[in-house]
């Protein structure tokens, strides 16, 4: 599980890999209390500021938020970039439409909110965001969802339309409002798309014109997944497949008409009585389709075999594939005796008696998609109700325009009485297999559970059957849609793979549904059923929707819809009656035009992010109608998130009571939190997991953060940024020049790690940064300095240069993903600004100029030094001891003694002093005598490598003679009757002590 590997950077010890140095929390120990005795508390420098601590949950929270998002003015920031950045680069995110139907649930969190992190990033970089949000509006869902609230099964299409709209209407307001809520940055108000909009339907109208014109479109009788429940065509994103569905499996065996001559004496030399009856054996899932079977194909480059067994009290000669004569006898139980074997082109000269009418003789033809896998080697072909039969039914020319089985997937008339009006699924699939029973045709029925496909919103399942429907010719887009796809980028980079699978297995697509609620197919046709369309009248709809909307197509009349004078530039006899079509257009077509109807047609989107079920979706329709109409694919970018689960990983549901709803999180504990898990595990990994426990690790993680910065706000409180010229005029400590390096750095790989979309990792980063090399080690080897130097000193100026700068980079880093908690925190650090957000600021890194040499490596071997002494030290209070160090190694003696120059005149008081958090420390230049063994607290020699080198070194710890000083806290008080260091009289002063 992503995330929770280092949750407590601050506890646990970390490897810094950057450096190889342990940083251990050494917070507790080393720091000098930050309490004086009250004599001294008006001396001491605290930290002051208004930002809170922590904001109770509930609604103090919620107040909280809200009060960020007006003072920060979150709704003006989009306009504000738009404005702002005009002459910069754009960077064009084209919203995937989430559909307008129901309430806001995680997915939508997630998905919304690393769309937001993204362009807030951008923003920060200086890029114009083009961000639209979106929402497709038609369709099924929200059309059943309206006969639900008419309390009907059926309706007039305008009481439908009717109802659906305001369906969309109150559910995009709803879902808008939360997505605001959230802080997604966009012009929620005036600049939002909407597949119903009347220009967005204008547009729809115009591009199927387009591509009709283009012969991508076509109209056909062809097999489609049809829903008997919804009375519809369905597209294969609107299958859920049912893994447990039960079918009757059945192996027929139908008498087989004339035989070839070659085997005929194949079987007189095998010996085969040539009276005995023929049968070839064919192997169905769909008994209901036998009545609409026209030819058994075969494989011509298999082999087959006639093999002779007892059926029914007689020998019959069995046809089959050679290679499943052992299943056969398996699967039937029957004991067969081999025949004669031939290839599989020696049927193609032979006819069979059709399964259920014996009076039609069919023909066996060849065909490369009959398998060895189950069943016969011989297959079924029903044209009408099977993709891969269409196409040889296509090819041998045969019947393609006879349906026996209507669009409440009940057996026609043409069935015959005992099948009229049976349902093919259930009772009509029983009555074939009682007949074929009946008349000695099957060999053996069994029940298998298999996957099957439903309709995703009925439930119920569909069924493959022939209907005119119009089409779009995938053959013809998809070599250079796949073509394309090698130009864009994929994150996970397996994307493009999986994308272009599913393109290549893509049949065909059918764009026609016999609904109300979406954008009519803009066609007319004759009363021989002759589609009529041309330019003209394709321009005159797209332009009446334009202005009144797609209700047009519905309530006005013919000569409104397809005036006199257009229609004479028709193919339509003068006088014929012609009617309008009543399909609409699939809602993929209509959301997979978007790139053209809500982006614009000159544009390329920079990125699309959308889950990953879209890549046989939006993703896909968007690519072909892109390709189709312009030649390039809509996207330069492609990034796919996985889906929301439990804590344990189980799909989340109602029945499982595990449903965890975004307002659960956002009015208890804010929207930062809901954010910031969106970062920390909607990226890296298809399952996105969510609860109680992953949203507390969530909550200390930001609360840390947030003490952070509240720590850096305060001891900023009489900081002038521009007072004093750091690092320029004047050098930085050397603790803050190597901060400040640290900073540099870490900026530097966040924003890397942005650029890749690694959020998850750029919220590990900050937590680690925030808890390791800022909280245990920087601020606290400043805090004596900050509280306890004189006010302009150079020690505290030069510490606060560098917490403004790590302030800027804490929020720069984690402003994109909790922009609530930096909004706020800029507020309090510039209370009289003229930048209403700090979303207004650039990204940069802090500017690093002159350093003392080799600061990073000797860095890296005092720290390693330190670790030990920490060690060696163990349950010590360190502020009690003085520490004895010494170097054998030039270049770090001289380091070390750098550090250890104090600014007044006394000890106690330098940079490596308070690194290591004790009260005196000594370089020295020998090796430890044994001094006062009962002071000794520790001693130890190792070795510390400096630039590939082994340097030796040794200390010992011993505690401290002298008194504690009252003001700041350590041992190093010298002068009997005093109550304060030598330092801190420096500082306030002989008036102040005794
Ligand atoms: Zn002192």
């Amino acid at each position: 599980m992503i995330g929770q590997q280092r949750r407590t950077g601050a506890i646990a010890p970390f490897v810094h890999h950057r450096l190889c140095i342990k940083w251990k929390s050494t917070a507790a120990k080393a720091s000098p209390s930050p309490k004086p005795s009250k004599k001294y508390t008006t001396t001491i420098l605290l930290p002051k500021t208004s930002y809170p601590q922590r904001i109770r949950d509930g609604s103090a929270r919620m107040e909280a938020d809200q009060h960020v998002r007006l003072t920060s003015r979150m709704d003006e920031l989009y306009a504000w970039q738009r404005d702002a950045h005009r002459s910069k680069p754009e960077f064009i995110l084209h919203d995937g439409p989430p559909y307008a139907n129901g309430n806001v649930h995680v997915g939508h969190a997630v998905n919304k909110i690393l769309k937001d992190i993204t362009n807030r990033y951008k923003i920060l970089k200086g890029y114009r965001v083009d961000y639209r949000p979106g929402w497709d509006c038609h369709g099924l869902p929200i059309e059943l969802k309206a006969l639900e609230k008419l309390g009907v099964q059926q309706d007039t299409t305008d009481k439908i339309r009717k109802a659906a709209r305001s369906i969309v209407d109150e559910c995009s307001v709803r879902q808008r409002n939360s997505f605001a809520s959230w802080g997604v940055c966009a012009n929620w108000k005036n600049d939002v798309y909407f597949t119903a909009d009347k220009k967005y339907e204008a547009k729809q109208i115009e591009l199927f014109w387009r591509l009709y014109d283009a012969d991508l479109i076509y109209r056909e009788l062809k097999p489609v997944y049809w829903s008997p429940s919804s009375q519809t065509s369905l597209a294969e994103a609107e299958l859920e497949y049912n893994e447990k569905h039960e079918s009757t499996a059945a192996f027929v065996a139908v008498p087989i008409v004339k035989k070839s001559d070659y085997l005929k004496v194949m079987s007189m030399i095998a010996g085969v009585d040539m009276n005995m009856e023929w049968l070839a054996v064919i192997w169905t899932t769909t008994p209901w389709t036998l009545p609409a079977n026209q030819a058994i194909a075969f494989n011509p480059e298999l082999s087959y075999a006639m093999v002779i067994a007892n059926f029914l009290g007689e020998e019959c000669a069995f046809l089959l594939a050679e290679q499943l004569i052992e299943k056969f006898q398996q699967e039937t139980g029957l004991t067969v005796r081999k025949g004669p074997v031939f290839s599989g082109n020696d049927l193609a000269t032979m006819t069979y008696q059709q399964p259920v009418d014996p009076t039609i003789e069919c023909p066996f033809v060849p065909s490369g998609h009959v398998v060895l896998g189950k069943g016969s080697g011989l297959v079924h072909i029903a044209p009408v109700h099977g993709h891969d039969d269409y196409l040889v039914g296509k090819k041998h020319k045969l019947d393609l325009s006879t349906c026996l089985v209507d669009v409440n997937g009940k057996f026609t008339e043409d069935a015959g009485d005992i099948l009229a009006g049976k349902n093919a699924l259930t009772d009509g699939n029983a009555i074939v297999l009682d007949f074929l029973n009946t008349n000695g045709s099957l060999l053996k029925q069994e029940t298998i559970v298999h996957s099957y496909p439903y309709d995703w919103r009925t439930k119920k399942p569909v069924i493959l059957r022939a209907s005119e429907q119009w089409f779009i010719d995938v053959e013809k887009i998809r070599p250079k849609a796949l073509e394309t796809l090698q130009k864009v980028e994929f994150l996970p980079p397996n994307g493009r793979q999986i994308m272009m699978n599913q393109l290549e297995s893509r049949p065909y697509w059918c764009i026609s549904r016999q609904r109300s609620w979406g954008v009519p197919i803009p066609v007319f046709y004759t009363v021989d059923g002759r589609p009529l369309i041309n330019e003209q009248s394709a321009s005159h709809i797209s332009a009446l929707i334009g202005q009144n909307g797609s209700d047009v197509w519905w309530e006005e009349t013919d000569e409104m819809l397809l005036p006199g004078h257009i229609r004479k530039t028709m193919q339509a006899e003068e006088g014929h009656p012609v009617r309008r079509g009543t399909d609409i257009m699939d809602i993929w077509l209509e959301a997979g035009t978007s790139w053209a109807a809500a982006l614009g047609e000159e544009k390329v989107a920079d990125l699309y992010l959308e889950g990953h079920d879209q890549y046989s979706a939006w993703f896909q329709t968007s690519l072909i109608t892109s390709v189709a109409l312009r030649n390039i694919a809509p996207f330069k970018k492609v990034f796919v998130h996985g889906f929301a689960l439990d804590e344990n990983g189980r799909k989340m549901s109602k029945s499982l009571g595990n449903v965890v709803e975004p307002t659960s999180i956002t009015d208890q504990h804010g929207v930062d939190i809901l954010r910031w898990w969106v970062a920390q595990y909607g990226t890296g990994s298809t399952n996105i997991t969510i609860g109680h426990k992953i949203i507390e690790s969530v909550k200390e993680n930001l609360l840390k953060i947030r003490n952070t910065i509240r720590f850096v706000l305060g001891n900023l409180s009489d900081y002038q940024a521009d007072s004093r010229k750091f690092p320029i005029d004047e050098p930085l400590l050397l603790v803050d020049q190597y901060m400040l390096l640290l900073v540099k750095e870490f900026v530097q790989k966040v924003d890397s790690l942005y650029t890749k979309m690694e959020y998850n990792k750029v919220a590990m980063e900050i937590s680690s940064f925030v808890n390791s090399e800022t909280s245990s080690f920087y601020l606290t080897s400043i805090k004596d300095r900050m509280y306890c130097e004189p006010q302009d000193s150079l020690q505290r100026r030069s510490a606060q240069f560098v917490l403004s700068e790590l302030l800027n980079a804490v929020s720069l880093s984690a402003g994109p993903i909790v922009p609530h908690m930096v909004e706020e925190s800029f507020q309090h650090a510039n209370p009289s600004s003229e930048m209403f957000s700090f979303f207004q600021k650039q990204w940069r890194e802090p500017e690093v100029t002159t350093w003392q040499k080799n600061l990073k490596e000797n860095f890296g071997a005092l720290l390693e030094i330190r670790d030990e002494v920490n060690k060696a030290c163990a349950s010590q209070n360190m502020l009690q001891l003085e520490l004895n160090l010494r170097v054998e190694n030039a270049q770090l003696s001289g380091f070390l003694e750098d550090l250890g120059r104090s600014e007044h005149a006394a000890v106690g008081c330098s940079q490596l002093v308070d690194l290591f958090g004790v009260s005196q420390l000594k370089l020295q230049k020998a090796r430890p005598d044994a001094r006062d063994e009962n002071q000794k607290v520790a001693q130890s020699s190792s070795e510390v490598s400096l630039n590939s080198k082994k340097i030796p070194y040794s200390f010992w710890l011993q505690r401290c003679d002298d008194g504690q000083c009252e003001r700041c806290r350590k041992y190093n008080v010298k002068t009997n009757g005093r109550d304060i260091c030598e330092r801190c009289l420096d500082v306030i002063g002989n008036d102040w002590s005794k």
